[in-house]
């Protein structure tokens, strides 16, 4: 059977995980996250002071080689786990503090160079459901299937916070919704890659969707894609 390629992009914690881990599920495929590739390099910029106000792009450009990112099967969870440098840092990535800083990363070229070329490399043999904010536009614009995901920031921010509650986090709700809304904007606005709807993808608003009637839609798209 015919193995495909799914990018799914959109604004921070529209769920883009959830539906691409359901997915790729339901289809035997391959899940990447590079939203967890940025945020790993973010939490390396912190730990070897390469980061203050602003990203310093000299510094962690220099440090890039040192950088080693690869995801692995956690087998008690089934899910896939990123590692930094022989380390699973799967955890701290999720904080509010790699959260607040890594978008500024995100916009320096050097470090958009070197995780785009190991998403492509990891992307392109099909079977792979990749979620991020430059998937269906820049990192593999020959997808087969583009989903855009949107909702209110109100909503995705709660639905945020009560994931970071649960994961035992101290934040209160105002902070999440600013991290959210800075996030979209400075996600949007950078020069490289910003964060852009491909004129190909379907656009997902699940701002009043259940994750069922969500994940029910976008996989029937991909049957009659796999099926064609
Ligand atoms: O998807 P997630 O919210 O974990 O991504 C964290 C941040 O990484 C985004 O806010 C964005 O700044 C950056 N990112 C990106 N391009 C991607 C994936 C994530 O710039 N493909």
């Amino acid at each position: 059977m015919r193995k495909i390629t799914i990018a799914i992009d959109g604004y921070s914690s529209t769920g883009k995980s959830t539906l691409a881990r359901q997915l790729a599920h339901a289809l035997g495929y391959v899940y990447i996250d590079s939203g967890a590739m940025y945020r790993a390099v973010t939490l390396f910029a912190q730990e070897h002071g390469l980061i203050g106000e602003q990203a310093e792009a000299a510094g962690l450009e220099a440090r890039l080689p040192e950088i080693d990112l690869r995801f692995e099967l956690n087998p008690a969870t089934g899910r896939s786990e990123i590692v930094l440098n022989g380390r699973n840092v799967e955890k701290q990535i999720r904080s509010l503090e790699v959260s607040s800083q890594v978008s500024q990363v995100a916009a320096l070229g050097p470090v958009r160079e070197k995780l785009v070329a190991l998403q492509r490399a990891m992307g392109n043999q099909g079977g792979v459901v990749m979620d991020g904010r430059d998937i269906g536009t820049v990192v593999l614009p020959g997808a087969d299937l583009k989903i855009f995901m949107t909702a209110s920031p109100e909503i995705r921010a709660s639905r945020r916070y009560k994931e970071l509650l649960d994961r035992g986090e101290k934040v209160s709700y105002e902070a999440v919704l600013h991290n959210v809304r800075e996030r979209d904007y400075l996600d949007s606005n950078r020069e490289i890659s910003p964060l852009r709807k491909a004129p190909d993808a379907i656009e997902l608003d699940n701002s009043d969707m259940g994750l069922k009637e969500q994940f029910e839609r976008v996989h029937a798209h991909a049957e009659r894609l796999i099926a064609k």
